[in-house]
């Protein structure tokens, strides 16, 4: 099923973000992650992809595991910054081959550990130009989701640079989008009004990370550019060296979110698990009588 139908039709939207594993320790211990959020009935589930294409083979092998084993509808990230245009091709014609219908169209980052890196001669700049070439070769076979920044992506100089670039996303043929995490529900409503103006009208997805380790967390935003409330800092702060207090507190404020995001009418909740499932698993039994169905 192809993600952008199922959001088209109103169907409220549950979705984990997991990242392809380095070990067989850690691909067994996100199967059995997978194994209890399954129960929850997601819309969907994905998997992250490096963007030097460090994680090409891991990222196929998990996202074609979670589609034959578990049947949930999966959707593989990729990104275009260090492929050569065929290289892109090749991984969208296996993807194809094996069935998979959702992409997550993305730019990447340089690869930090790669001084002088040169992307090769025909890669995809931004990530308008990776979902033009899905289409143009592609059809709809595919649905593609892009990522949207509610605060604005690092490298944008203003919120009107961020939605022009937004649009032109849109306008190569994404069909829904989902945020970068965020704390501060006011920057997200803001940012839907500023897409409306610009009569953006694809559905936005929103991120939510909750909070289970404090000092990762802090610099997970800082390298994002998103805000971390200064009455969570005060919050989480006293308790940065116990995971309990940690979980507890990140936990009730994401459920807090959560409530506040539905309550506004938002097409689904993205969940950044980071392959663990405890954590969104209490949010999920904090908000599932509120979700619609
Ligand atoms: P783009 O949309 O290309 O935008 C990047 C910047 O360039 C923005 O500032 C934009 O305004 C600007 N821009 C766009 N087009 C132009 C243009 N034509 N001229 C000038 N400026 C332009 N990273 C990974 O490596 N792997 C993942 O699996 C992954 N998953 C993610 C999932 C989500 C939901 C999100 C929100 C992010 C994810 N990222 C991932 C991070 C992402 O790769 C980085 O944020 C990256 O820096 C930008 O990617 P993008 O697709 O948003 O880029």
């Amino acid at each position: 099923m192809k993600i952008g139908e199922l959001l088209k039709k109103g169907q409220f939207s549950i979705s984990f973000e997991f990242f392809p594993p380095k070990t067989q320790e850690g691909e067994d211990e996100l199967f059995h992650t997978i194994k209890n959020l399954q129960e929850l009935g997601p819309t969907f589930v994905s998997v992250t992809y490096g963007a030097g294409g460090s994680t090409r083979e891991r990222t196929k092998r998990v996202v074609k595991r979670i589609h034959e084993e578990t049947g949930l509808i999966t959707m593989a990230h990729l990104t275009c910054i260090a492929h050569s245009k065929e290289e892109l091709l090749e991984i969208l014609r296996e993807y194809k081959e094996v069935g998979i219908k959702n992409i997550l169209a993305l730019r990447g980052d340089k690869p930090a550990n790669l001084q002088n890196f040169k992307p090769p001669e025909d890669a995809c700049t931004y990530a308008n130009q990776l979902v033009s070439l899905i289409r143009a070769n592609f059809g709809d076979w595919f649905s593609i989701g892009v990522a949207s920044y509610p605060e604005g992506h690092p490298e944008s100089p203003n919120m009107d640079w961020e939605i022009r670039y937004f649009k032109k996303k849109v306008e190569s043929g994404a069909d829904f989008s989902i945020t970068q995490m965020f704390f501060e529900n006011s920057y997200y409503y803001k940012f839907l009004e500023l897409c409306q103006e610009a009569d953006i009208n694809i559905p936005i997805i929103p991120g939510i990370m909750p909070i289970t380790n404090f000092r990762q967390v802090q610099k997970f935003a800082s390298m994002c550019g998103t805000t971390i409330p200064q009455r969570l800092i005060e919050k989480l702060e006293p308790y940065a060296d116990s995971p309990e207090e940690t979980l507890k507190i990140g936990v009730d404020f994401a459920i807090e979110q959560c409530l506040d995001l539905i309550e506004n009418n938002v097409p689904g909740l993205h969940f950044y698990t980071l392959n663990k499932s405890k954590a969104t698993l209490l949010v999920y039994e904090g908000i599932r009588t509120s979700i619609r169905a």
